[in-house]
């Protein structure tokens, strides 16, 4: 049996004539820059997240990008970011001509360690970590990063905190004992709905959720080069609009969301159950899951990562069983060619350099079929 990575078509036959319905009332409106759909959108998902407010943009790299744009991060400053994310966490850190400040991340959950996150901090100099504009913490493959312990120091050094939280919408932790959705705790929460994510529209957009106004008001303003007045500027922006075809798809879909959270959180329990079966916990490691049982999205499994011995050969195995693995991500950041100018080496982060060889996603998409991940499973214990 052959097993794709993502399927994106079970959602979208479920769907299929009502996205259609609502693209061709974008396209019949003629209203094809912002408008009533970015309104609704926008509305829907700061509800959603639990937000004051939330600021349609173009894609999740821009979202970060605009939240740097209005804490002014520019030539000189420094912003701390995990070492372990997909490219664009520290590429705009970068495109900014601003230097990007590696932490090493947490060996079960791959988020940053807030230990090192503090570490890093209390080993500048005073004078450097005036430098410091930002904190993007990654809520990796769907599940929040510490944030308690991490707006604990972001509060003690005084510094803003970017959520990047592109794979985790709609994923849960507790902060001072409540119940908090990615996106709500930082000053900035910036998500993608790149088709691959949980909530992905039919090509590229993005959303920065935000509680402060004036912050709100600055996102708006960047987003369309900064004019408050049409050709007139006042800061320098850019163009970061939503495109409404994709509200409208992303508003279509959302109404659907948990269900297909939790479409991906039973099939990591079936994964879960699946190795304790085939006695492979000696060979893999499974998910780790560090927020209370009693939230329903700990982890909203945009992707399913183990960590497994002879990674590589393993998924050279699976693929050869047409069964399809991807490594999210195979070279921490600081070893990465364009950022070696800043002085990386390997052992600097020695958590993020080790899973880098071990971690392996799996299929985990809604309305991938038992017998698949029985295919996995089995697969994977053949090759051991
Ligand atoms: C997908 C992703 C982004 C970028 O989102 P795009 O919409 O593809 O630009 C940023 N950060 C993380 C962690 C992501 O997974």
């Amino acid at each position: 049996m052959k097993v794709p990575l993502l399927d994106l078509r079970p959602p979208l036959e479920e769907l299929h004539d009502e996205i259609v319905k609502a693209v061709t009332q974008v396209i019949d409106s003629t209203c094809y820059i912002m408008g009533p759909e970015i309104d609704g959108l926008e509305k829907e998902i700061s509800a959603y997240c639990g937000t004051n407010d939330a600021v349609g943009v173009s894609s999740g790299t821009d979202a970060l990008l605009l939240a740097l744009m209005v804490l002014d991060v520019g030539p000189g400053d420094l912003v701390l970011t995990s070492d372990f994310s997909f490219f664009a966490t520290a590429g705009v850190i970068a495109r900014l001509n601003s230097t990007p400040v590696f932490v090493d991340i947490d060996p079960q959950t791959f988020n940053i360690d807030p230990e090192s996150l503090r570490n890093t901090l209390t080993e500048m100099d005073a004078q450097t970590r005036k430098r410091v504009k930002a904190i993007i913490p990654v809520h990796l493959y769907g599940q929040c990063a510490d944030m308690e312990a991490i707006l604990n120091i972001s509060r003690e050094y005084n510094i803003p905190v970017i959520e990047d939280g592109a794979q985790a919408i709609g994923a849960e932790c507790e902060l001072d004992g409540q119940k908090k959705r990615a996106g709500s705790t930082g000053d900035f929460g910036c998500f993608s709905f790149f088709p691959s994510k949980n909530l992905g529209g039919v090509g590229d957009g993005g959303i920065v959720t935000v509680n402060n106004p004036e912050i709100a008001e600055q996102l708006r303003l960047k987003r369309v080069h900064g004019g408050e007045r049409k050709y007139y500027h006042r800061v320098i922006g850019g163009n970061f609009r939503l495109d409404p075809i994709q509200a409208a798809v992303i508003r279509v879909k959302l109404p659907h969301l948990n269900e297909w959270h939790k479409q991906r959180q039973e099939n990591a329990e079936h994964y879960n159950k699946l190795f304790v079966e085939k006695d492979l916990l000696g060979k893999v490691q499974l998910p780790f899951i560090a927020h209370p049982q009693n939230l329903q999205n700990a982890h909203i499994f945009n992707q399913y990562v183990i960590k497994a011995e002879r990674r590589d050969e393993l998924k050279s195995y699976l693929a050869e069983n047409e069964i399809a693995s991807e490594v999210y991500y195979p070279r921490p950041f600081h070893l990465q060619e364009c950022f070696l100018h800043l002085g990386g080496k390997i052992g600097d982060f020695p958590v993020a350099e080790a899973v880098t060889t071990e971690v392996l996603a799996l299929p985990i998409y809604p309305g991938m079929t038992k017998e698949m991940r029985e295919t996995v499973v089995e697969q994977i214990a053949n090759f051991y």
